[in-house]
């Protein structure tokens, strides 16, 4: 019998929580020759979600919780529950049943066909504001045509992958995770398949605008150095047009003498250029500042408790 990890990442779950063992162990039910668990990672809820996985756990044996001591992130989240992950299958999915158990058996036969990920994307959007759908399409084409990770619009945290792949993408241990690219750029087959997107439930997401404009962000620095040479490109398109400009007044000054009016031009050459040398320092800074986190080397989460045995801790 193979054995697959549910792999699931909480932060102030505790509504939907119970609702999301019971759907899952439905589909569970219906699946033969597997066996499941869940590693549930409380990400430092600030509600009763750790006591809610206690209580789970103590009804279900094959629930096992790990709580942080405070809060890490999804990413930190979901790289504690990979590395603490025994099984030969790990499946990572959200606790808001925005990821429907009910693929579990589409999933399970698009990896036995051969494959070592199977993964998800969002068909259609329903239940994101129009605004969020822009950014997220923005995102995913620049994504795609900078860096070289490629992955389909609307991919979302929801997969199956063999332990292969697990143990590949564990090699991965940057702090700053993005986590999308990472699945991505550890190679590996991978089946995608399409999934209606479902509302919330209960609660409310956990991401603002500009939280998601961070994770583009992080999503774009850590697989691409496209913005530098693009910064590279701008330089010297500009060096190119003022060394024509100054040959062009250097003539026209001696041809005609000196033509003192220039105020405009001045003042607008200056504040272009300022903008650009802003821009291209913060694109820099971004740079800079992803280096210098990563090079204090902290570890990606703290375990604050949890109810793993000491031989599933690896
Ligand atoms: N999550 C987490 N830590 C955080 C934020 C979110 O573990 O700091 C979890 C959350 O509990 C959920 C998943 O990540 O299981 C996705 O979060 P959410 O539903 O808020 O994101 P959305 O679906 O809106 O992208
Ligand atoms: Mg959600």
């Amino acid at each position: 019998m193979k054995t697959i990890d549910i792999i699931v990442p909480c932060y102030n779950e505790e509504e939907v929580l119970p609702l999301f063992v019971k759907e899952t162990n439905e589909v569970i039910a219906t699946i033969e020759h597997y066996s499941f668990r869940y590693i549930f990672v409380d990400d430092g809820s600030k509600d009763k979600t750790l006591k809610v996985l206690k209580t789970l756990a103590s009804r279900f044996s094959n629930v096992k919780y790990i709580s942080f001591s405070r809060n890490f992130g999804k990413e930190s989240a979901m790289y504690a529950g990979l590395e603490n992950s025994t099984a030969d299958y790990v499946i990572v999915m959200d606790a808001d049943l925005q990821h429907p158990p009910k693929m579990f058996p589409a999933m399970i036969q698009g990896i036995e066909e051969g494959n070592d990920c199977c993964a998800l994307y969002r068909a259609k959007q329903t239940g994101e504001s129009k605004i969020r759908q822009l950014v997220s399409k923005i995102f995913f084409s620049f994504q795609n045509n900078i860096s070289d990770v490629k992955m389909p619009d609307g991919a979302v945290d929801y997969r199956i992958m063999s332990r292969k792949m697990v143990d590949a993408i564990l090699k991965l241990s940057e702090v700053q995770r993005f986590s999308k690219g990472i699945f991505c750029w550890v190679g590996f087959k991978t089946k995608w398949i399409e999934y209606q997107n479902v509302e919330r439930t209960v609660g409310e997401t956990k991401w603002s605008l500009w939280g998601l404009f961070k994770y583009a962000l992080d999503g774009i620095t850590a697989f691409s150095v496209t913005p530098l040479r693009l910064i590279a490109v701008m330089g010297f398109v500009i060096s190119l047009l003022a060394f024509i400009y100054i040959i062009v007044t250097l003539i026209q000054t001696l041809c005609f003498g000196i033509d003192v009016p220039g105020y405009v031009t001045t003042l607008c050459a200056t504040l272009f250029l300022g903008g650009i040398i802003e821009l291209s320092v913060g694109i820099l800074g971004e740079y800079i500042g992803r280096i210098y986190m990563e090079t204090k080397n902290r570890p990606i989460y703290i375990m604050g408790e949890t109810n793993l045995d000491d031989e599933d801790i690896l």
